[in-house]
């Protein structure tokens, strides 16, 4: 029967395809495609920990206490049952081998599969032994965890090419992403893979895994609450980023209508390349800067090939990320600035320094236990709590700057004490290089305005920095008092609110008067609908995911900003600015 889910809609386009339930465990386990001549290998990473855990189990039974109640027998007796169960082991290996799912996804997918069969019992006693069947496969989970990787497997794993998975009939349609919730680092190990679009219960439109999904450049729809409950694994569903909902098991007559809708917007991508050489000037002759952002060195291709003048904004937490606790050194995060610097052939590149916290975990397993952890110890105040770590990403950077064009960019200030200790671990750190003998370049160094302190005290970062970047997202969070990755309060995540467009117009003409360049690199940036309203406001310089560059340009082509100019201020003095932008 058909029916659908809704959400907030993250990226555009329709994707059709069968559903790949990423499912939710307690545990947190690892979701990737293994490749096909590690099948064996996985398939013995699982009897092993099965193995295990059966061992596990006897010597409980063996070293029972003569007093122990009678139903703990019973119940060992019903895990070691439900353990060698003929149906979870026959499910998981079907997903190892005609899937290459890894040993933990494919085990929490057979589980995702026995419990809804659990549900539907009749029966109370069974019903309830979903709860030991948890308990099982977590074990399993467990000495997975701490078994080690088989030689064979090579991390870190990767989801396999599309090419690759079109040479085997197991994969010949579209997959489609269905989860509770994934981390940015799970979701940017799903970046290039198989996926033509992907739905998650929770998150806002710009919480980090949205951001991570709209570089994918996919159909994508976060917040929709129980899809991952009401959807089966290999579900016909359809995902309308667009309009931010997805269909299940939709009619053949429905099905019709989004492959129509799915032709016109390829022809639209198709007339939007054409404007990649197309430079970036108005109707009225002012020349926009179109900047990418990028969470990856390789992403430079994706920047190139949409004609980005430069990158924006590298976030580079996403090289921190996912690696339970071992961070990169500093010789490894030089290569990756490095890579992105020479990736953009002399053009310049805007490194901002390390932002994790919040909703973006250095490390799953961790996760950030404090009430408030976007208001906690996050992006720079991490940085100053943790200085040498700060030094040796400011030494990397500082050591990238020799091969090209680098900004540095400092997120989350809102402190002159900040901003004044920040300036001097860069002094400290270009000193270290020069005691070493190191070979440094000169950096231009800006600060993001994306707290109300900041854009309320611009007086200090136009004194102390070379340029200032707007981080919409979070001074939209932090103004509004809204959790962005919050889908329960998203309707109140108000890009129009007049407090918002207050402050981000007061930043722009404060910079345009001082003389230093003021970019927005939150993903307003990125938003169509948005455009002419940055440019009324006097924004020149935007920086978006690749993904959005040529339809922002589209809307820049057709633009006249002495028009748009005197309709922002109207914008920006009205109760209702979503309204006028509406009419
Ligand atoms: C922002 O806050 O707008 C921004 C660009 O930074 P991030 O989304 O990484 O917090
Ligand atoms: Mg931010």
């Amino acid at each position: 029967m058909t029916f659908s889910v809704h959400g907030i809609t993250v990226s555009r386009g329709i994707a059709i395809g069968r559903a790949v339930l990423v499912a939710s465990s307690r545990m947190d386990v690892a979701h990737y495609f293994i490749e096909s001549d590690q099948v064996e290998a996985e398939l013995s990473r699982l009897v092993q920990a099965r193995d295990a855990v059966v061992q596990e189990f006897q010597r409980l039974q063996h070293n029972m206490p003569r007093d122990a109640p009678p139903e703990l027998g019973a119940l060992l007796d019903v895990h070691l049952m439900l353990l060698q169960d003929e149906q979870l082991g026959a499910g998981v290996h079907h997903w190892v081998t005609e899937r290459l799912y890894n040993a933990e996804w494919a085990l929490t997918t057979q589980l995702e599969q026995l419990s809804r069969q659990f549900d539907d019992m009749q029966d109370d006693y069974l019903r309830e032994r979903k709860a030991d069947l948890e308990q099982v496969v977590e074990r399993v989970l467990r000495h997975l965890k701490g078994a080690a990787q088989p030689v064979t497997a090579t991390p870190p794993p990767r989801a396999p090419r599309q090419q690759e998975l079109l040479l085997d009939d197991t994969f010949d349609v579209p997959l489609v992403l269905v989860a509770h919730d994934l981390s940015p680092a799970d979701m940017l190990q799903f970046k290039g893979s198989v996926f033509a679009g992907f739905i998650t219960d929770v998150g806002g439109k710009t919480s980090h895994t949205a951001i991570v999904a709209r570089s994918m450049d996919i159909p994508a729809v976060v917040g929709a609450r129980s899809a991952s409950q009401l959807v089966r694994q290999d579900d016909w569903v359809i995902i309308d980023g667009d309009a931010g909902v997805m269909i299940v098991d939709p009619s053949p007559i429905i099905l019709a209508e989004y492959g129509f809708k799915q032709r016109q917007g390829e022809l639209e991508r198709g007339r939007l390349a054409r404007l990649k050489n197309t430079p970036a000037v108005t109707l009225d002759g002012q020349r926009i800067e179109l900047l990418a952002n990028i969470e990856q060195p390789a992403d430079t291709a994706a920047a190139l090939a949409v004609g980005a003048v430069g990158v924006g904004l590298f976030r580079s937490e996403f090289l921190f990320m996912g690696r339970a606790g071992k961070l990169p050194d500093e010789g490894e995060q030089y290569h990756a600035y490095r890579a992105a610097v020479e990736g953009m052939h002399g053009m310049p590149v805007t490194i901002r320094t390390i932002d994790v916290g919040a909703d973006k975990p250095l490390d799953d397993r961790r996760a950030d236990t404090h009430l408030n952890p976007a208001l906690g110890l996050r992006a720079i105040r991490w940085s100053l709590a943790e200085p040498a770590m700060f030094l040796t990403q400011l030494r990397a950077i500082l050591r990238a700057a020799a091969h090209g064009q680098v900004h540095l960019l400092i997120p989350m200030l809102a402190h002159m004490r900040e901003i004044r200790q920040t300036l001097e671990l860069i002094g400290k750190a270009r000193a270290q290089l020069d005691a070493a003998g190191q070979v440094h370049g000169p950096i231009k160094i800006g600060a993001m305005i994306e707290v109300p302190a900041a854009a309320l005290s611009l007086r200090l970062f136009l004194k102390h920095f070379d340029f200032l970047s707007l981080g919409t997202n979070d001074l939209i969070q932090y103004t509004l008092a809204i959790d962005r990755a919050d889908e329960s309060v998203a309707h109140l995540y108000d890009q129009f609110h007049p407090a918002v467009l207050r402050l981000l117009a007061d930043t722009v003409a404060a910079g345009a008067r001082h003389g230093t360049p003021v970019s927005v690199c939150g993903e307003m940036a990125g938003d169509p609908t948005m455009t002419r309203l940055l440019l009324g406001l006097g924004l020149r310089s935007f920086s978006m995911h690749p993904s959005q560059i040529l339809a922002v340009k589209q809307e820049i082509l057709r633009a006249d900003t002495s028009k748009l100019a005197p309709w922002a201020h109207i914008v920006l003095e009205s109760d209702e600015p979503a309204e006028l932008l509406a009419g």
